[in-house]
């Protein structure tokens, strides 16, 4: 039985060796007589591509390679302001551009990616990885995703298979979470990129390098979404991973204080 990588690999040597042989036409057609499919390829500007059963597409001429590249740090370290200024130059590069967030994120804006500078730029939402894969049109050469650590664990296979596909994946997210723990699934995109950027922001105790994103709010859920006023950034020195949970029996204790007080006669 055919695997969808064993077709794309049958489709892309069958158009191969058809398109060496004589000259591109703007749609061509390619039959694969051991995969047993047709498979319709055509010319995008200088690119051609071709069609496999499922709708998968594949640089078959000039075999362009995918890649992924991954930009971590804590948060206000400028990750958005990295990805945003990587996607305008492949836009002045005339290349396709796809962008996407979260729905999960619409705090500054919902149909951009908006830096804490104020840089922006236009971005479609999403649920997660595989929400990615249908999102994407065939022609689109690069793909930027923002706040990745809101997508779960389907955008590290929804990477992968657009790397492998010829795109390349520009993805960004905070590696570690308010206790500084690794924030899945961005370890495991870090293990499948081919090149890692980690910014580092400005401690708002001391000013040396900050690697870590501090909650200053009473919440211990994994996901809290904000910004200035409930995290900031921190050195390795500053951190306080404990400060949420601090806060919160604080807040408890006041509370059993003022029932306590309320009940007494
Ligand atoms: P990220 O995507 O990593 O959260 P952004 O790209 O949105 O970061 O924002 C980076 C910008 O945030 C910086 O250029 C700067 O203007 C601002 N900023 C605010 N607080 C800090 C800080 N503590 N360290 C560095 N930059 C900060
Ligand atoms: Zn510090």
């Amino acid at each position: 039985m055919c695997t969808q990588a064993a077709n794309i690999r049958e489709v892309t040597e069958a158009a191969k060796r058809t398109f060496l042989e004589r000259p591109l036409r703007s749609r061509d057609s390619v039959f694969s007589r051991s995969a047993g499919f047709h498979s319709s390829a055509i010319l995008h500007g200088t690119t051609v591509v071709a069609y496999a059963p499922g709708g998968d597409v594949v640089d078959i001429v000039k075999g362009n390679m995918g890649w992924i590249e991954v930009i971590v740090g804590p948060m206000f370290s400028g990750k958005s302001e990295e990805l945003i200024r990587r996607l305008r130059r492949a836009e002045i590069g005339k290349q396709r551009v796809q962008i996407f967030k979260p729905v999960i994120d619409q705090r500054y804006s919902k149909n951009g990616i908006v830096s804490h500078s104020g840089l922006e730029i236009a971005s479609e939402l999403v649920q997660s990885g595989s929400d990615i894969l249908d999102k994407v049109a065939p022609r689109t050469e690069v793909i930027g995703i923002d706040e990745a650590q809101f997508l779960g664990d389907s955008l590290v296979d929804a990477c992968v298979k657009l790397a492998d596909l010829g795109k390349r994946v520009i993805v960004t997210g905070l590696d570690t979470d308010f206790m500084g723990r690794p924030f899945e699934p961005m370890p495991h995109l870090l293990a499948v990129a081919e090149e890692i950027t980690k910014l580092l922001a400005i401690c708002m105790r001391c000013g040396n390098p900050a690697v870590h994103t501090q909650r200053l709010v009473a919440s211990e859920e994994l996901i809290v979404v904000g910004a200035g006023g409930m995290y900031e950034a921190r050195c390795r020195r500053c951190f306080e991973p404990f400060l949420a949970q601090q806060k919160i029996e604080k807040e408890n204790e006041k509370a059993t204080n003022t029932s306590a007080h309320r009940a007494a006669p």
